[in-house]
Parts: structure tokens; sequence; C-alpha cells
């Protein structure tokens, strides 16, 4: 069981630390400069028969006032479309623009997503995240919806089983 996972978000909301727990000791590979044609190879994640390929898609966050910058974006989206599952990461207490622009990029492939809300640790009231929860919900057919904390390393095996699935 072999694949490849995209890790998407816009800037700040944890990918990096997430990728560096779901990694972890057994780390194979992990460069930064490593490149696919399509993809950067974040990590690479081997457990028994299992071996996930994290890649990050550069251009995915590119504004589209220009159409230039509308190219970019198509080519990304659709290098994100060949990926096994999306791992779409958001933050608990904060929805931007960027992350709706990151949502509508990820819903146009049609490849599974799985959405992980990270910095649960940040919320400090139930209520706070629960709106939100629900709303995050209804904004696509989410194979599942994960709150994890990356620095706190809470979760982190629910995001490693659901990937085990799609592998
Ligand atoms: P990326 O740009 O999406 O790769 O985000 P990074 O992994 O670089 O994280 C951005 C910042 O958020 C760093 O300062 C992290 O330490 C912090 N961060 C990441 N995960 C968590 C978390 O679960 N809780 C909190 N409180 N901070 C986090
Ligand atoms: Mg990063």
């Amino acid at each position: 069981h072999c694949g490849m996972i995209a890790i998407v978000g816009r800037p700040n909301v944890g990918k990096s630390t997430i990728l560096n727990e779901i990694v972890g000791q057994k780390v194979s590979i992990t460069s930064r400069k490593a490149q696919t044609t399509r993809h950067r190879i974040m990590g690479i994640h081997t457990e028994g028969d299992y071996q996930a390929v994290y890649v990050d898609t550069p251009g995915l966050h590119i504004e589209e006032k220009r159409a230039i910058n509308r190219l970019m974006n198509r080519a990304a989206a659709s290098s994100i479309s060949d990926v096994e599952l999306i791992i779409f990461v958001v933050e608990g207490t904060h929805w931007t623009a960027d992350d709706d622009m990151v949502l509508h990029k990820v819903k146009q492939t049609g490849r599974p997503v799985l959405l992980v809300i990270n910095k649960v640790d940040q919320v400090k009231e139930k209520e706070e995240l629960f709106p939100h929860l629900q709303w995050l919900g209804e904004q696509a057919d989410f194979v599942a919806i994960l709150p994890v904390s990356a620095t706190q390393a809470k979760n982190i095996d629910l995001i490693k089983d659901q990937v085990r699935k799609y592998l």
C-alpha cells in the first residue's frame, strides 16, 4: 500500500508541524527542496506495509486577481487531483479568505478530502469551536473532520488512521 497524500492549507495553519508529528522518528526522507514535477515532497512515512508520500503543491495559495495567477492556480489544482487523499488543514479559531480559496480548489479536484482542524489547544471554550465546526462540515463532503493539536501531539494518530484507508 503506497500512495501520495497532499497537505494543503493557507500559510501558518500548522501544515509543517503536523507533518513533523506524522513522520516523527520513522522518517525515511525529508527535504524541503525535493521536487517531483508537480509536487514538492515533504516527507515519507512508512509503517508496516503502508507507505505514504506527503506532498506540498507549490502555487496553490496564489491570489487570483491576475490572469497569469489564475493559470498557475489551475495547474496547481490539476496536480492535486492525482493524489490518493487531500488533507485540508485549517485553524480552530480563524477562518480567512485564503481558507475559502484553498477550499474552493480542493473541491474542484473531486478527490477525497480529510478536514483537519488544528490548534484546538487555543480554543478556550468548546462553544467557540462548535458553530464554526458545523459550518465547516457543511462546506464540503469531507471523509472525516478531525480536531487536532500538532504542538501537543493530540489526535495525530487519527490522521494516520484515515491516511491508511486511502493507501
Ligand atoms: P505552515 O505554514 O502551515 O506549515 O505552519 P507551521 O507548521 O509552520 O506552523 C505555524 C505556526 O503555528 C508555528 O508557530 C507553530 O508552532 C504553530 N502551531 C502549529 N500547530 C499548532 C498547534 O496545534 N497549536 C498551537 N498553539 N500552535 C501551533
Ligand atoms: Mg510550512
